[in-house]
C-alpha cells in the first residue's frame, strides 16, 4: 500500500509527582513528531485523500482555512512532497503571516476570500476548478477519508487504556479515533474537548461521518472563551507543562485538552489507577503567532 511517510509516533508517560499522588498513569502519543509541517492529526487526514487523488488521476488538492491554519500549512507540506499543485481559498482579508509565508514556500497557491464567500465553498470550488483534475478537500480536512485515517491511530497503541483524550475542531479525528475503538472492539472511553465556544455543531458533524455521538464523551468547558482565545491561567499551565515535560504545546488545541486532562484529574473525575492517553495533534506552528501571549507571565515571573 502507499504509505509515503514512516509513522514515527511513540505513547511516553509523563512522571508528574501530581499525577502519582493522584494515582493515575498519563501518557501522551507523539503524533506532533510524524513530522514539522504534515503534523499530528493533520498527516492522518490527508493520507486517505491523497490516495483517492492518484486512484482518480487528480493532480491538484483544493482546500480551505483561516491565516494561521495547520491544515493549509500541511496541506502545502504533503502537496510539495507528493507531487500534488495545492490551492487554498483563505478565509477574510489579504494577510501574511509565517504560516501562509511557509505555505507559499511550499508551492501552495492561496486566495483571499471574505467571510460571506468563504461559507460557499463548493460554490467556490466550481466556479474556479474543473472537478475532474481538481479534488475538493474540505475546511480542517473534514470528511469521512480523514476519519479513517484518524483511525488507524487506534491500532498502532502498545497497551489499553482506560481513557483517550482528543481536542476537537471539526470532530474528524474523534469520529475516527472512536471508529478505531469500535474496530478493535476496545472498552477505551473516548473523551472530546472542544476547542470552539458553542461548538454544538459538533454532534452532528461526528453523526455525519458515521459515528455516534453518544458513545463520546464531551467536555464542553475548556474553550476558554472561542477559537485560539486565551487566558492567563491556560498560559501559565502551558508554560508550567512545557517547562516540566520537554513536550511542546500550543494554545489553541492541546494546551486546552491538556489543561483539562489535569483539571479533570484534579477533580477526581477519573478512578483510581486509571491509565489515560493524550492525542498530541501537533500543530505546534500556531504558536508563531501566539508567543507575545506569553509576554506577561515573563514579565511577571514570580506568579
Ligand atoms: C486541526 C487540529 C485539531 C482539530 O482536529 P479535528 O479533526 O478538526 O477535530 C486538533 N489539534 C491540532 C493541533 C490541530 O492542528
Amino acid at each position: 500500500m502507499y504509505d509515503p511517510i514512516t509513522l514515527h509516533s511513540p505513547e511516553e508517560r509523563l512522571n508528574d509527582p501530581d499525577l502519582t499522588e493522584q494515582s493515575v498513569e498519563l501518557w501522551v502519543k507523539r503524533d506532533d513528531m510524524i513530522h514539522p509541517f504534515i503534523s499530528g492529526n493533520k498527516w492522518r487526514k490527508l493520507r486517505y485523500p491523497i490516495q483517492e487523488m492518484r486512484q482518480f488521476g487528480k493532480h491538484q488538492l483544493v482546500t480551505f482555512g483561516g491565516a494561521w491554519s495547520n491544515h493549509l500549512l500541511a496541506c502545502a507540506a504533503a502537496g510539495a512532497r507528493f507531487g500534488i499543485k495545492t490551492s487554498a481559498f483563505v478565509r477574510g482579508e489579504p494577510v501574511d503571516n509565517p504560516v501562509l509565508g511557509m505555505c507559499r514556500l511550499f508551492g501552495m497557491k492561496l486566495r483571499f476570500v471574505d467571510r460571506s464567500a468563504y461559507r460557499e465553498k463548493k460554490e467556490l470550488f466550481a466556479r474556479h476548478y474543473d472537478a475532474n483534475q481538481a479534488y475538493f478537500l474540505d475546511e480542517g480536512g473534514y470528511g469521512p477519508s480523514g476519519a479513517r485515517g484518524c483511525s488507524e491511530l487506534i491500532d498502532e497503541l502498545r497497551q489499553s487504556y482506560d481513557h483517550i483524550v482528543v481536542a476537537a475542531g471539526t470532530g474528524t479525528t474523534a469520529a475516527g479515533l472512536q471508529q478505531g475503538i469500535w474496530k478493535q472492539q476496545l472498552s477505551t472511553q473516548l473523551h472530546v474537548v472542544p476547542v470552539l465556544k458553542g461548538a454544538h455543531f459538533l454532534l452532528e458533524e461526528i453523526r455525519n461521518l458515521g459515528t455516534d455521538p453518544a458513545d463520546l464523551c464531551f467536555h464542553w468547558d475548556y474553550h476558554f472563551s472561542g477559537y485560539a482565545k486565551v487566558k492567563p491561567e491556560l498560559l501559565n499551565f502551558i508554560q508550567q507543562f512545557i517547562a516540566t515535560t520537554g513536550i511542546m504545546i500550543e494554545p489553541t488545541y492541546t494546551g486546552k485538552m491538556i489543561y483539562a486532562v489535569y483539571d479533570l484529574i484534579r477533580k477526581g473525575y477519573f478512578r483510581r489507577d486509571s491509565r489515560i492517553l493524550c492525542i498530541h495533534t501537533g500543530g505546534l506552528t500556531g504558536l508563531l503567532g501566539q508567543l507575545a501571549h506569553f509576554d506577561t507571565i515573563w514579565e511577571n515571573p514570580e506568579q
